[in-house]
């Protein structure tokens, strides 16, 4: 895919906020640090456009990137930091269980995973709830330049068994750092653009 435009939409946290339009919508998802923001930015060729380094207590908004006028990004915030309140948690569940729910543009999750380690237990919850809605979903593992490549598929493979990944879903094997995965992941995607 050939980005010509990007564009940071709109920050929001409810419904009413969300942009208007019919434009195919892939929401991220996947815990703090994992390297959501440095998919984005890979994808996109941008160096710093997506906001890296999302720091826990910062605000937790819907993030909508506007890619070409052809397709958003849509950045929820990571889950898996000890350190947030339960009002806030129970904020963030409120907030992405009403989008994930409720919005006709969306059209699939992708969940970053770290491809060094297997999947957490909060990775296995998002999916499992991802699945609950039967919501498509495209793995995406990342930081893979940072084990062997002989190794890759020995950990993509307990990745998809922690998951328990079914046959419709497929895991992907990335890098931000060398652009590994990057045209497969734009041609998973490509189906509902
Ligand atoms: P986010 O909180 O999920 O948005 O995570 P970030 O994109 O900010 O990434 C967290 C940290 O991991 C940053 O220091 C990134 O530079 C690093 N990182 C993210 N993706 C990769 C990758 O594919 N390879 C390597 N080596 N580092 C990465």
């Amino acid at each position: 895919m050939k980005i010509t435009n990007v564009e940071m939409v709109i920050s929001a946290v409810k419904p009413e906020q969300y942009p208007a339009g019919q434009l195919p919508e892939f929401a991220l998802a996947g815990r703090s640090n994992v390297g959501k923001s440095s998919f984005i930015n890979k994808m996109i060729n941008r160096k710093n456009f997506a906001r890296t380094s999302s720091k826990p207590g910062k605000t937790q908004t819907l993030n909508f990137y506007r890619i070409n006028d052809a397709l958003y990004f849509v950045d929820v915030p990571g889950y898996g930091f000890a350190k947030v309140s339960k009002t806030e948690r129970e904020a963030w569940g409120k907030m992405i269980e009403t989008y994930f729910t409720t919005r006709e543009q969306l059209k699939a999750a992708l969940l970053i995973v770290d491809l060094r380690h297997p999947p957490t237990k909060d990775d296995v919850m998002m999916y499992e709830f991802l699945k609950h809605y039967n919501i498509p979903t495209l793995v995406i593992a990342t930081k893979a330049d940072k084990i062997p490549r002989g190794k890759w598929q020995q950990h993509a493979k307990v990745a998809k068994e922690t998951l328990r990944l079914i046959p419709d879903d497929e895991l992907i094997i990335f890098s931000a750092e060398t652009g590994q995965g990057k045209d497969e992941a734009w041609g998973a995607l490509q189906k509902w653009i």
